[in-house]
């Protein structure tokens, strides 16, 4: 758990494990789309200039790192739900991860998650731009999302993150998953945490008896 001694991976490493991670190779089919898209586009299509096309991939960067951490606190920590299903499905979404952190199976937000997620951006690029807004957004979008994973995938395996904001970033993660489990919901930023009150100095914060089981027993079936 401890940052300084979880440095045995290289980041030739980590990006080779990564990459076979199933869903980053379909993330990396999106992304190689979008770039191929962006380039086929004709002048109709996209009419921005430059300095447009780069406010609408910052715009579609700053939705992710915006849904990052809003996800994560409002849905994925959400009151375990009544309901069989969609506790199952709860569970299925984040519960498992807390419960076996490194289980790679459990590690990245599933396909159908991203490709939901990917829908909205494209439809928040169409409302802020129009139709040529779409691709420069997604690509924003699809860049921070992949940031994201990788960051996430950084703080579960052996690596240890060059920059000191990495390691710092790594530390609240593992702060989230070992200490408590209602702070430090972003992954690669600390802003909205700050923003939220959710990014407290660790020695304020009381150890979680939930940090890595589920509050109610998970369906049996779903263990
Ligand atoms: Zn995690
Ligand atoms: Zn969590």
């Amino acid at each position: 758990m401890s940052v300084q001694h979880a440095g045995s991976w290289t980041v030739a490493t980590l990006l080779a494990r990564a990459s076979r991670l199933p869903e980053v190779r379909v993330w990396a089919l999106i992304l190689i789309g979008i770039v191929a898209s962006l380039v086929g586009a004709s002048d109709s299509v996209i009419d921005l200039s430059p300095w447009d096309f780069l406010s609408m991939a910052g715009a579609g960067a700053l939705l992710w790192f915006t849904l990052e951490v809003v996800l994560h606190r409002w849905l994925l920590h959400m009151p375990v739900p009544k309901g069989a299903r969609l506790r199952a499905l709860h569970y299925r979404l984040h519960w498992r991860h807390h419960e076996a952190p490194t289980d790679f199976t459990n590690l990245t937000v599933p396909l159908w998650g991203a490709l939901a997620l990917h829908l909205l951006a494209a439809a928040a690029g169409a409302a802020i731009g129009g139709p040529s807004g779409v691709l420069p957004t997604l690509l924003g979008f699809s860049l921070a999302f992949g940031a994201y994973e990788l960051a996430h995938f950084a703080a579960h395996v052996p690596y240890r993150p060059r920059t000191s904001w990495g390691r710092s970033m790594k530390r609240q993660h593992l702060w989230h998953h070992f200490k408590n489990e209602r702070y430090w919901f972003g992954v690669t930023h600390p802003l909205l945490d700050r923003l939220l009150g959710t990014a407290p100095p660790p020695s304020d914060v009381p150890r979680s008896s939930t940090a890595t089981e589920l509050e109610a027993p998970a369906p049996k079936d779903q263990r």
